[in-house]
């Protein structure tokens, strides 16, 4: 397998994989988009609540707030044992706020430096005069396999596009190049090119519009573009290394499995 970078920032990272197959990309993105695990609320306990919100509106809400993910030290629930979270396993943000006001995420006090909401300005609810919200909002690691708020990032492939061209039927008419939505083609001492294959997207107008029959769009077997996008609760270079890493860790056990048989 081979990769090539093609974009990459602190959100976003676009490669190409080549020389792989469908299942291994697949599995890839399948732990992207639900198996790596994230910290996010898991309950609150309210104190006080006489804001317009019920509690379960505002669990809700709360629940659905980005948190930082660089902290490595908590283990899964699962894993600790305690049955409502333990210092092993939870951090606590805590919330007290008094009307009239608009209550933010930025108004959450962690336990912990490392775990805070990614975006300050989430509102959460309303309160006028007379109206408080307190409660404690309890973190804990899990993955979008159970819920989509511990979701970190999103991922896709695509097959890499082939385009032939078969110039003993083609004519020279030219209507392939403006009908191309991605304004890929062009013409070159009586040839269509391609001016960048990996924009693609296989819509077919150009197969379509060429009454020749000239244009065969179609796709490489094995090789994909891979597209991650963070949702910035971790940088996209620890995401990928993540990744790899489980993607590694689970074709290790699956050997080991299939030797033992
Ligand atoms: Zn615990």
């Amino acid at each position: 397998m081979e990769i090539e970078i093609f974009k990459k920032d602190d959100r976003e990272l676009k490669f190409l994989v080549t020389e792989s197959s469908v299942p291994l990309v697949n599995a890839l993105r399948r732990i992207f988009i639900s198996e790596i695990p994230s910290m996010a609320v898991d309950y609150l306990k309210f104190y006080k609540n006489n804001s317009p919100v019920f509690d379960e509106i505002i669990a809700h809400r709360v629940g659905l707030i980005p948190l930082n993910n660089s902290s490595e030290i908590y283990i899964a629930p699962e894993d600790c044992g305690c049955s409502e979270g333990c210092e092993k396993c939870s951090v606590t943000l805590s919330l007290e706020k008094t009307g009239p006001c608009t209550v933010y995420s930025k108004d959450l006090v962690s336990d912990d430096s490392d775990v805070y909401p990614i975006l300050e300005n989430v509102p959460i609810t309303k309160l006028t005069d007379g109206q408080d919200l307190k409660f404690d909002a309890i973190a804990r690691i899990g993955t979008a396999e159970d819920h989509a708020k511990w979701q970190i990032a999103n991922a896709a492939y695509k097959h890499v596009p082939k385009l032939d061209f078969n110039l003993d039927k083609c004519d020279f008419c030219e209507e392939c190049i403006p009908i191309c939505p991605k304004d890929i083609l062009y013409k070159e001492k009586d040839e269509i090119k391609v001016k960048d294959i990996y924009e693609c997207t296989m819509c077919r107008a150009c197969e379509e519009v060429c009454e020749q029959g000239a244009i065969k769009v179609s796709h490489q077997k094995d090789s994909f573009i891979f597209f991650v996008e963070s949702y910035e609760n971790m940088d996209v270079n620890d995401l990928v290394s993540k990744a790899l890493e489980m993607l590694s860790t689970k074709l290790d056990n699956l050997k080991n499995l299939v030797e033992n048989i």
